[in-house]
């Protein structure tokens, strides 16, 4: 069974120039729901100042209330965790960039240094009963200085395990993996971290290769993927980033190789068209458009 997280209402919107407001914002993840998403990250406690669209996080999650599925925010920081912890959210998404350049660049610190404070975060978050997934940004290359070491990801892992991560997602934030790489970066972890620990793998599509990433990882043996409604999205904080692998796109892909994902593709493509409609621009997801592969058109 493939597990998706839809990142579009954060990962997607907060980097759109569009704003989307609260309530359609509700609505989009309730339609995910019912199409049968089981994991939403949702919102992002960031400075509102820095990503304007994220300001509501606590209204969406208030008029949200409970919902048939786990709903994850991002915290980069001490005092996103407090705003977390406020809420009702039901588990932390907790991003570190594993390159040393893009660190200092976007939060003027260190990896080491940002590895200890959300080490701490990442603790305090389940000793207070909500669970963390550590996500890794950038660990299959980084803009501005090129190759990351997997070392110095799984560096970064390992102390978020022992903080408390119950959860590793390892993020092509900038979308420069490839299939092989993927693999490799797969095959690395599980010897060393066994096969136990729940890995997930986020893609963007920046350079085209997103389903191909999405693949190599599922025939590594990966079946937790982050994808977006759309393929909407892209990263504030990274130059030229684009969106995730569009959601919709990647649970056709599954479908037609059979390979269950629990999620009605049509809905997901209602949706998208719906969000199109609202974002007032053509999305880049491609099922939308052409149709599942499995439907026949009139010769
Ligand atoms: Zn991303």
């Amino acid at each position: 069974m493939i597990h998706l997280c839809e990142v579009g209402p954060r990962d997607g919107l907060q980097n759109e120039k569009k704003h989307v407001s609260m309530e359609k914002k509700v609505d989009l993840i309730k339609r995910l729901i019912d199409a049968g998403v089981r994991k939403v990250e949702a919102v992002s406690f960031v400075n509102p100042k820095v990503v304007p669209q994220m300001a509501d996080a606590e209204d969406v999650l208030a008029e949200l209330g409970s919902v048939d599925a786990e709903i994850a925010g991002l915290v980069l920081s001490r005092s996103g965790l407090d705003r977390a912890l406020k809420t009702k959210v039901d588990r932390l998404h907790v991003a570190a960039a594993t390159s040393d350049t893009f660190n200092l660049k976007n939060a003027r610190r260190t990896v080491e240094e940002g590895v200890r404070e959300l080490s701490g975060v990442i603790q305090e978050s389940v000793g207070a009963g909500r669970p963390v997934t550590a996500v890794l940004a950038t660990s299959f290359g980084c803009p501005y200085q090129g190759k990351v070491e997997p070392d110095a990801v799984f560096k970064a892992a390992d102390s978020f395990v022992e903080a408390g991560a119950s959860e590793i997602v390892l993020a092509d934030t900038t979308g420069m993996a490839n299939p092989v790489q993927v693999r490799e970066m797969v095959g690395a972890f599980r010897e060393r971290f066994g096969e136990e620990l729940p890995l997930g793998l986020h893609f963007h599509n920046t350079r085209g290769l997103g389903l191909a990433n999405v693949l190599a990882g599922y025939e590594a043996g990966v079946t937790r993927f982050d994808a977006s409604i759309g393929g909407l999205g892209g990263c504030p904080f990274a130059p030229k980033a684009v969106g995730n692998v569009c959601s919709e796109d990647m649970i056709h892909m599954f479908q037609e190789m059979g390979a269950a994902t629990g999620v009605e593709l049509e809905k997901m493509v209602e949706t998208a068209q719906q969000l199109e409609g609202w974002m007032e621009k053509t999305l880049e997801g491609m099922v939308m458009k052409a149709g599942p592969a499995s439907q026949t058109v009139e010769a």
